[in-house]
């Protein structure tokens, strides 16, 4: 990090303040601080443990892409390194400003551009807070149908660079299903834009090459989604099954049956014990699987009920509507206090997903590398995001007393997360589903792709000469 109090630092100050303003450059500790730490356990645990994190120099608030496109030539020439900053809700480390540099805050482009109701789109700038960008759709009538258990605390463009996803993903679609097109401004301080439409044989396609690109590639500025009228009903149902092998059983069927869901969640055994039992007070013993249909409701009734049927050939027992209806009324509970976990606890979300034939393969192999090397650490897990080949696990660990020392603490996480994850990879899972890779798990990266890293990298490097995006994350080379 920086001296501040020299004349390198003032320098660069007065060229930032040139291109941003000066109330938009900030190396205020309080602001600093605040970047420095987002939902990756090491730094918070770190922090627990009274030790500073390494932080940005500078916190820089663009109000446009043109603004964001000064930035980033700036950087160049100094070559400063630069980590986009949306939320700061990221589980992975990605937005931490680990080799100092500028951490550029998005949430000053945070403006609804316009709204289409004849191809049904919306146009923002990717800062917005993603609650406000769905009550902005609300308001004319329509939803963005993008609902994260983060909604209120997360950049639309952070969920562009996650590949993330929202509850309703089964029908609507993850984030990159979503994206008409974007603007991003390049490393080296372009402003492009993606082609209007996401269907086309004009080449590859650059706006699938940057979503997932967890701000290494360049900073996505603006997107216009998809949004979607309002539908006439959402019903849900929910079932207890004897074991997570029976309901996943019926999840597989319901979706290969081509039946369109907007949202299926099997918890499997202990988190149906755990969680299903603290938030939804339902004290059984099996596994909980809920869905939810919704659109015209005479279709929606022949749906859901085909989708009973299915569940009627193998359920122990069946929880009926109020159920189901319940579990979507208190779905964002589970996520936060109260009932999510924190220090001195360790825990991690084992995000994955795999194909209907490897998919509990991979439950298995993650459980039982875990239950064999840390016999201490509790695993419980859900099928969250379900597609017609396969589904998400939403696996976690729970350690109730790591090691104190942050030093060993780290080592110890580390260990978890490396055997739980190769342990996935063998059995035909990936690194991960929505949360990204970010500082967290980039070292694995060339374990799940293996000669094909180098394509990445080699992307990397033609289009960040300088390194200066986001250096050190997603397995790319740090400063
Ligand atoms: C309680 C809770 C619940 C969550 N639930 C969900 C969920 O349901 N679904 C889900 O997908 N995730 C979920 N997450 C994870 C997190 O909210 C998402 O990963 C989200 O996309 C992060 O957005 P952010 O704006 O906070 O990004 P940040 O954490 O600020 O940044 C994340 C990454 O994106 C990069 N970035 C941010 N903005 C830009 C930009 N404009 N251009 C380029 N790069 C950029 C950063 O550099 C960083 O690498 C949850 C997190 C929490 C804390």
């Amino acid at each position: 990090m920086m001296k501040q109090d020299n004349y390198v630092a003032a320098m660069l100050r007065s060229e930032l303040a040139d291109a941003v303003g000066p109330e938009h450059v900030s190396t205020d500790a309080a602001e600093r601080l605040g970047h420095s730490i987002d939902y990756y356990w090491v730094p918070e645990m770190w922090h627990d443990r009274g030790h500073e994190n390494p932080q940005a120099d500078f916190v820089v608030h663009p109000g446009s892409a043109a603004e964001t496109a000064k930035i980033l030539r700036l950087a160049n020439t100094h070559k400063l390194p630069v980590t986009p900053w949306g939320g700061g809700s990221g589980s992975q480390g990605g937005a931490l400003p680990m080799h100092g540099g500028i951490s550029l805050d998005t949430k000053r482009l945070n403006k609804v551009i316009s709204i289409d109701t004849e191809a049904l789109t919306v146009t923002a700038e990717a800062g917005i807070n993603t609650q406000h960008l769905e009550w902005a759709v609300e308001k004319a009538g329509y939803s963005t149908m993008h609902l994260p258990a983060s909604i209120a605390c997360a950049t639309l463009g952070g969920f562009l660079a996650h590949r993330g996803t929202g509850v309703l993903s089964t029908k609507y679609g993850k984030i990159e299903d979503m994206v008409m097109s974007m603007e991003v401004v390049t490393p080296t301080g372009e402003v492009i834009n993606t082609l209007p439409v996401p269907r086309h044989a004009s080449g590859p396609d650059l706006a699938q090459m940057y979503l997932g690109s967890e701000g290494t590639l360049g900073v996505m500025t603006k997107a216009t989604l998809k949004i979607h009228p309002r539908p006439e009903t959402r019903k849900f149902h929910a079932f207890l099954f004897k074991t997570m092998r029976d309901a996943m059983a019926a999840g597989a069927k319901i979706m290969t049956s081509r039946l369109r869901p907007c949202v299926i969640r099997l918890y499997d055994e202990p988190e149906t014990a755990r969680l299903i039992k603290r938030v939804l007070g339902i004290d059984k013993k099996g596994a909980y699987l809920v869905f939810g249909f919704d659109g015209p409701e005479k279709i929606v009734d022949l749906e859901l009920s085909q989708a009973c049927a299915i569940c009627k050939e193998r359920e122990h027992e069946d929880l009926g509507a109020e159920l189901g209806q319940a579990w979507w009324d208190h779905r964002y509970k589970f996520f936060y206090p109260p009932f999510m976990f924190h220090m001195p606890q360790a825990f991690g979300t084992l995000d994955t997903v795999a194909t209907f034939a490897n998919i509990e393969k991979v439950y298995w192999a993650m459980k039982n590398a875990l239950a064999e090397h840390f016999p201490e650490a509790a695993f419980i897990g859900h099928f969250s995001h379900w597609y017609e080949w396969g589904c998400m696990l939403y696996a976690r660990f729970i350690v109730e007393n790591p090691p104190q020392d942050p030093v060993e603490a780290t080592l110890y996480y580390n260990k978890i997360w490396d055997m739980a994850i190769r342990a996935a990879i063998k059995a035909g899972g990936v690194l991960n589903e929505h949360h990204g890779v970010g500082l967290k798990l980039g070292r694995l990266m060339k374990d799940l792709y293996g000669p094909a890293f180098n394509v990445l990298t080699s992307v990397k490097t033609a289009l960040d000469p300088n390194n200066i995006m986001n250096p050190g994350k997603m397995g790319f080379k740090g400063v």
